[in-house]
């Protein structure tokens, strides 16, 4: 069993003033596998003292020193990337290969996408020609209490972290008390990188502890948050006193729109990515919306798709897919599953219980509805599983309304061959992103939803102005 009951505070690995062991459970077993202590108000007042302490020297370090800092992160955290694969594939249950290559990769990729953005970052700007005194100066925005979920463990924190480091703020982070044994290597990483005592601490617990402290604190600035919907709806409630800043990326509902003309594969990758990550994916396609036309060819493909998805342990290497992260998870899915059954969507392949093979372990059955109308319970709900619902349209005002009927706005997908009608849709569907035929965004693209599925954008430039304050300068003297 891994001990891990420290906490990192003003650069040092302390013993919680109170113990309060936590069990993280294997969800291949449903056995503990490690032992954390989920901290209390005192740890989390030293770690926000600390991040405090340390704010006024590093927001006045230099850009350049910032830059080496984050490409020295970089290279530690390339180096220990198998280790990091495999406290990720513990934890959370994702196989090896997706740990090592899409888990851990995101982290890397994020890491260098904010090197790229912070060398062509300007923190002081003139405001224009009209203007020549005045200057907009971009400003580190304090501590920032960061509040991470367990489904991509490393893209959330380093899409936090990394830009608060950049930027010159100073952070408390608090991961998913689910998944803690990643961002507890993280630190290691942060430290032998040579991150200054106080600026990253990270102390562990639940949301009603040290969450709930970390958000209704009267010394942390702003709160950045990635998880579900009614905890980011909690956090906002619980920041109100102080007003601070809440940023938030939340849940999604995603369409994937697919017209009688969109390529062959489009109804597989779709099928492919609603289950990717054992469906734990906040911008997962999980509504399929396919043309009237061509619908009876798509469920049969999707159900052979889901048929054709293996399920295995996380340890073993290969393209399967794992379990889902905990019991609640699992009883939660198998109760909206039921649901859609119950409310009469036709189930093609899948079902609940768990897949052939298994009687222990968060396993769940790659399953495919059919015929679900927009208004039933599994096409208004996150599932966070492998669960696909399929919905036929009639035609392009048709998509377009299924689409946007629902209280999420993170990503749509549009498949098609005709580009003027994929352009027209990109711009009337409400979400963040759209993304289309099968191409992902590049690097540098803000991440970030509409209405229930948040209001920040995480990446890229956008990355970085989320954990800046904008200062207006008047008679600013030329240099
Ligand atoms: P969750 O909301 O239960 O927990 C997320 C984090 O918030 C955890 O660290 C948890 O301890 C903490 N927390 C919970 N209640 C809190 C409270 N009242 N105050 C302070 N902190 C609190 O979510 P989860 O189950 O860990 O993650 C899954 C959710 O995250 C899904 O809804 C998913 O869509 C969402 N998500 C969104 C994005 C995005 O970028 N939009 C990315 C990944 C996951």
């Amino acid at each position: 069993m891994i001990e891990k009951r420290q906490l990192y505070i003003n650069g040092t690995w302390v013993d919680p003033k109170i113990s309060n062991d936590f069990n993280v459970i294997n969800p291949a077993n449903e056995e503990p596998c490690a032992v954390i202590s989920l901290g209390a108000q005192a740890d989390t007042d030293a770690a926000v003292a600390a991040a405090r302490g340390a704010f006024d020297s590093f927001a006045h370090t230099d850009k350049a020193e910032r830059l080496a800092l984050i490409e020295k992160i970089l290279e530690v955290y390339n180096r220990r990337a198998d280790e990091m694969a495999e406290a990720i594939s513990l934890e959370m249950g994702a196989p090896i290969d997706l740990a090592r290559n899409s888990q851990v990769g995101a982290g890397s990729w994020h890491i260098q996408n904010f090197i790229t953005a912070l060398k062509g970052f300007e923190f002081e700007r003139p405001l224009g020609d009209h203007a020549p005194n005045d200057r907009i100066i971009h400003e580190p925005v304090g501590v920032v209490g960061m509040i991470t979920p367990w489904n991509w463990p490393m893209n959330q924190v380093t899409l936090k972290v990394i830009p608060a480091l950049a930027v010159g703020c100073t952070m408390v982070l608090k991961p998913s008390e689910i998944a803690p044994l990643s961002s507890l290597l993280f630190a290691e990483i942060l430290d032998e990188a040579g991150v200054p005592a106080g600026v990253f601490n990270l102390v562990n617990g639940d949301g009603a502890g040290v969450g709930s402290q970390l958000t209704g604190h009267p010394d942390v600035d702003m709160i950045s948050f990635t998880g579900s919907t009614r905890a980011g709806i909690a956090i906002s409630k619980n920041a109100a006193d102080t007003l601070k800043p809440v940023h938030l990326e939340l849940g999604g509902k995603g369409a994937n729109i697919i017209f009688a003309d969109a390529d062959e594969k489009a109804v597989k990758r779709g099928a492919l990515h609603c289950f990717q990550n054992s469906g734990q994916s906040c911008n997962a396609p999980t509504r399929m919306l396919v043309q009237r036309a061509i619908y009876a060819d798509a469920v049969e493909i999707a159900r052979a798709t889901a048929e054709a998805q293996a399920v295995g342990l996380p340890s073993e290497p290969g393209r399967h897919i794992g379990p889902v992260v905990s019991e609640m998870q699992f009883e939660k899915i198998q109760g909206l599953i039921q649901k859609g059954i119950d409310e009469g969507a036709r189930l093609v392949a899948g079902g609940p219980g768990r897949p052939e093979g298994f009687n222990r372990g968060y396993f769940v059955r790659p399953t495919v509805f059919a015929d679900v109308s927009n208004d039933m319970t599994i096409a208004r709900e996150e599932i966070f599983g492998p669960v696909l619902s399929i919905i036929p349209f009639e035609d392009e005002a048709d998509a377009l309304r299924i689409a946007n009927d629902t209280d999420y706005g993170l990503t749509n997908y549009v498949q098609s061959q005709d580009g003027a009608r994929c352009n027209r849709l990109a711009r009337r569907l409400r979400s963040g992103m759209v993304e289309m035929n099968g191409k992902s965004r590049s690097a540098g693209s803000p991440f970030g939803g509409m209405k229930k599925s948040g209001n920040g954008r995480e990446g890229g430039v956008w990355g970085l102005e989320d954990f800046c304050e904008v200062k207006a300068v008047s008679g600013w003297t030329a240099e």
